[in-house]
């Protein structure tokens, strides 16, 4: 495949730690007043809001995704903040999954009994304004420190039962090279059989962070599958730029799954899921979960009802081939974890051996067992 998209030069690459990249950065209202005129809710966000909340930060290519002159563009809503983030339902939580109450350690989250979470960093290249972890993300601009790792990697060592890690944050891809091969090394000299997850939003995001002597050193740590978790929500994000990053990987041999939120104002019907999950398959990337939002504080105007998802499960179902369909879920809170919302298709015995169905179509048909 021809390049097609800039790479980072080399003084950028020295540069490439956290908080050194400001200008590849949109980080206040006038900054991103280059790019759009700002809408009364918007305004009123930067009016209002107060410390601790989820700060901007768009990347200035993702920004440049922007249709200017649509106030309602897909890419805007998820992330040019809006005074409704400033709006907390009694319902809603600032960890609703109970991450917290399922961390043997600070930045370790240990919710199913063969995986855990480790939060890398908490910063990320564009601040999502439907973030479920905005609890931790943005609050220190840190890297898990060597001392949290060796806790960590006792921690792995005494626990054999878990076989795969999710290096999330945050987004573990905002460390540098350097830092991130580190902390990967010291895992696999604990764990060479731990299959690692890398969970990242920079694909998407800042693409140009990817490059080939990036992926020639990952590639370096495969004594066990490195798996690439990204997160695309709509088609317009899959551009020649992230194509391009999606091709680094997927040609050196690591495997690529999406995990896409279910927004509204953003991807809430049939059509734009539909041309996104198409799409991620024909880059090679395997559409593997489309999740329902969490019910965490300031993201209840991007939300939508539950009856609406378990509807969009139906019309996915009819409109895309089994290589295409994410299973649709929603993390349940209190830490209830995930659960697919299918239509309930099987409703159940009539009779000894015959099993009731409701096809798609709603029509009620008998399976019978030998
Ligand atoms: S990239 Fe992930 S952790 Fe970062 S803001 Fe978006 S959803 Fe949150």
């Amino acid at each position: 495949m021809q390049k097609i998209c800039r790479s980072l030069d080399e003084t950028e690459k020295k540069e490439y730690i956290i908080g050194k990249m400001n200008t590849h950065f949109i980080q206040t209202k006038d900054e991103l007043e280059t790019y759009i005129r700002l809408t009364e809710d918007e305004n009123s966000w930067f009016e209002q809001v107060g410390e601790g909340a989820l700060p901007l930060r768009i990347t200035t290519y993702f920004a440049s995704l922007i249709d200017k002159d649509d106030p309602a563009d897909p890419i805007r809503r998820q992330v040019v903040p809006t005074v409704q983030e400033l709006y907390k339902a009694g319902s809603e939580s600032d960890d609703p999954l109970e991450e917290v109450d399922h961390s043997p350690y600070p930045r370790l989250i240990h919710r199913y009994t063969n995986r855990v979470a480790l939060l890398v960093s908490d910063y990320c290249a564009t601040y999502c304004r439907h973030c479920f972890r905005r609890r931790f993300t943005a609050k220190k601009d840190a890297v898990i420190t060597s001392n949290e790792l060796q806790n960590v990697c006792s921690y792995l060592e005494d626990h054999i039962e878990v076989k795969e890690m999710l290096l999330t944050g945050g987004d573990p891809l905002m460390v540098s090279n350097e830092r991130l091969f580190q902390i990967i090394q010291r895992l696999r000299e604990s764990r060479p059989d731990l299959i690692l997850r890398l969970c990242t939003r920079v694909i998407a995001t800042f693409p140009q962070r990817i490059d080939e002597q990036f992926i020639a050193t990952l590639k370096s740590f495969s004594t066990a599958p490195i798996v690439v978790m990204t997160q695309f929500n709509h088609e317009r994000e899959i551009t020649i730029e992230s194509s391009y990053a999606v091709s680094l990987f997927a040609e050196n041999g690591f495997p690529l799954f999406n995990q896409t939120v279910l927004l509204k104002g953003v991807n809430d019907d049939r059509s734009t899921l539909v041309s996104l999950m198409n799409a991620l398959v024909s880059i090679k990337v395997k559409p593997y979960y489309l999740f329902q939002g969490d019910m965490v504080e300031g993201t209840g105007h991007l939300r939508l009802p539950i009856e609406r998802a378990i509807e969009i499960e139906r019309e996915l179902r009819l409109s895309l081939s089994g290589l295409a369909m994410p299973v649709v879920a929603v993390d349940l809170p209190f830490g209830g974890g995930k659960v697919p919302l299918d239509s309930s298709y099987y409703l159940g015995k009539t009779g000894e051996k015959t099993h009731r169905f409701r096809t798609l179509t709603g029509k009620i048909i008998d399976y019978i067992d030998p």
